[in-house]
């Protein structure tokens, strides 16, 4: 008997919905990518519980008559190509006619859709797991509208599978990044829970970026511009110094379509080199124009990876591209005085002499002194450690009378280490690590404490990012007010802070905000952090006193103290070795 059978379309169309639908995203990029395959000249894209609810997308593009009504939900039914050699001359987004189908069987699909402009009059189609459930004339404009409820209600494993509402929206987030972008000439509106997250309407590539990235995107960019027979490239690098710590503005654009490409991506990162610190990454937005022969996107499902006939020659003319554009930023820098913050005065400050700016919490506050009282903290705040390499803290315990009850026996070591001996032999302590040790701690309290000091800036700093970063950063608003923070205003692309905690450097705000940005998996299920650690981590990462800083004796004397009043003095907030002893047993073996 023969065993091999046809697998039933709704089994082939679940298993292909596996590689194209992975989650609300997928989907949201697929509806797109159709919407402007359709000339739409606004799009727009509504979800609910990022998309885990609801996902709906319409535009006013060429719609379906009612035959392709009935058709578009078949797997392999695409208008877009008819034989192999379409294949090499692809100007849609779609072809593969898998997308409709494989939606379709792991969802509630409904489509109203309308060819014609002079009728109101198109069809609607209602779809369960790929099931035609109901057919009907409806009032409509033209256009298209499909809407995807209860994605993945047929397949509990994968529902379950999904990540929080905020992981999933960053994903639909970066999605119709890339699309907004490319299709600047389509306006496009996004709404999420009933909020307005992107309103763009037509506009030039650069003014989109701008849009999209902030603001502040503005006096960042620097043109890009090569052609040559093999292709042509135009876009917009950031300058160096606004390189992130995070890859979310890389954005290659082959032939109009987002592509990830490893090869091009160390292409631009080589053209940077010696330009920005190690581990920062550039950002740029590069449309990159070949000849349609003369690639092939039919090699990944999601068609985000494309293959070049000739990669090496477009690697080195991007290269070379930037480094130009880059060298002759270098020569002339622009400085956009209008927009530098630092020196932006305020109106009412304008005619008055500087003076000394007004700190409202208490002067004689040492940092060192808080620390001597045993600090209530739950160990889940903190990450767990191997510490079976480090000394015992116990053992010190000892150490630690003698050298209360010593006059403080220290010395700094090339303005780094504290090196002071105590009956056990020589240690020597990293100040850096030690410090942000006490401050982490120090912080952790803080965050469970009722009030905290505030110190007022005489200027407010104003710090601009986009929507997005906004909405990852709001969720730290109310821990950081709690802490001291003031913030004047926490609006759509910007923040204005008024006030900080008081050990904090507000040299060091800028960073701290992007580093908050570069660790945005707090938001996540599987963080590794929670929000209060983070926090807390990263606020003693930026006021700690710098390994490369004189402290006077007395100072050695508290730090060594507050340091093993500690909860845990041996590692770092960051899991890094605080100190190491140098046992007499050792020393007597050097000789
Ligand atoms: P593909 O995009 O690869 O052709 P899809 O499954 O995404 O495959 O869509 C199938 C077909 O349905 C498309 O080829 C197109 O003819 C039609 N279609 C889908 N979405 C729209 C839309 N928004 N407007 C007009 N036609 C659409
Ligand atoms: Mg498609």
């Amino acid at each position: 008997m023969s065993i091999i059978k046809l697998l039933p379309d709704s089994v082939a169309n679940q298993i292909a919905a596996g590689e194209v639908v992975q989650r609300p995203s997928s989907v949201v990029k697929e509806l797109l990518e159709n919407s402007v395959d359709s000339g739409a000249k606004t799009i727009k894209l509504i979800i609910k519980d990022a998309g885990k609810t609801l996902i709906h997308v319409l535009d006013d593009g060429i719609g379906m008559n009612k035959d392709d009504l009935k058709k578009c939900f078949f797997r392999h039914t695409t208008s877009k190509i008819r034989n192999s050699k379409d294949l090499y001359s692809l100007k849609t987004m779609g072809f593969r006619g898998e997308a409709l189908s494989s939606i379709a069987s792991v969802s509630h699909m409904s489509i109203i859709s309308n060819q014609d402009n002079n009728k109101s009059l198109g069809y609607e189609i209602k779809l369960e797991g790929g099931e035609e459930k109901l057919f009907n004339e409806v009032i409509s404009l033209k256009g298209t509208s499909i809407s995807v409820k209860n994605l993945f209600f047929n397949i509990p494993a994968r529902r379950n599978f999904l990540k929080s509402d905020n992981v999933e929206l960053k994903h639909i987030i970066d999605e119709f990044h890339r699309i907004s972008l490319i299709n600047h000439e389509i306006n496009f509106i996004f709404i999420n829970n009933n909020n307005e997250l992107f309103n763009l309407s037509k506009s030039i590539f650069k003014e989109r970026i701008i849009r999209v990235f902030g603001n502040s995107s503005k006096q960042k960019l620097i043109p890009i511009n090569e052609e040559t027979d093999l292709a042509k490239i135009k876009g917009y690098v950031f300058k160096p110094e606004y390189s992130r710590k995070t890859r979310s503005a890389q954005f290659f654009f082959v032939n109009d379509r987002f592509i990830k490409n490893s090869h091009l991506n160390h292409a631009v990162k080589t053209a940077f080199d010696g330009l920005i610190k190690e581990k920062l990454y550039p950002s740029y937005f590069l449309k990159i124009n070949v000849p349609l022969n003369s690639i092939d996107v039919n090699i990944h499902p999601n068609k985000t990876e494309i293959k070049f006939d000739n990669d090496q020659s477009i690697y080195a003319i991007l290269k070379s591209s930037i480094k130009h554009s880059l060298g002759q930023f270098n020569i002339a820098p622009t400085i956009d005085f209008e927009n530098n913050i630092n020196l932006n005065t305020p109106y009412s400050y304008r005619n008055k002499e500087a003076s000394i700016p007004k700190v409202d919490y208490n002067q004689a506050f040492n940092p060192f002194d808080n620390l001597t009282k045993p600090i209530d903290l739950k160990t889940k705040d903190f990450e767990i450690i191997n510490t079976k390499d480090f000394v015992k803290t116990d053992q010190f315990k000892n150490e630690l009378e003698i050298l209360k009850t010593n006059s403080f026996p220290s010395f700094q070591l090339k303005s780094k280490y504290i090196i002071t001996k105590t009956s056990a032999g020589i240690l020597i302590i990293n100040q850096k690590r030690a410090h942000q040790r006490i401050l982490y701690e120090n912080f952790l309290k803080d965050l469970s404490n009722k009030i905290n000091p505030v110190q007022t800036l005489l200027f407010p700093i104003k710090l601009d990012f986009n929507s997005e970063e906004i909405r990852m950063l709001k969720l730290l608003e109310a821990p950081l007010v709690h802490l001291g923070f003031k913030f004047n205003n926490f609006g759509s692309d910007n923040i204005e802070i008024s006030g900080i905690h008081p050990f904090l450097n507000q040299k060091n705000i800028n960073d701290l905000f992007q580093d908050f940005l570069r660790n945005k998996d707090y938001n996540q299920d599987n963080a590794v952090h929670t929000l209060n650690d983070l926090i807390a981590k990263l606020l003693s990462k930026y006021s700690s006193i710098s390994s490369n800083e004189n402290i006077n004796v007395k100072l050695q004397e508290s730090l060594v103290n507050d340091l093993f009043a500690c909860k845990d003095p041996n590692v770092s907030p960051f899991g890094k070795l605080i100190f190491k002893l140098i046992s007499l047993d050792e020393i007597i073996k050097i000789f």
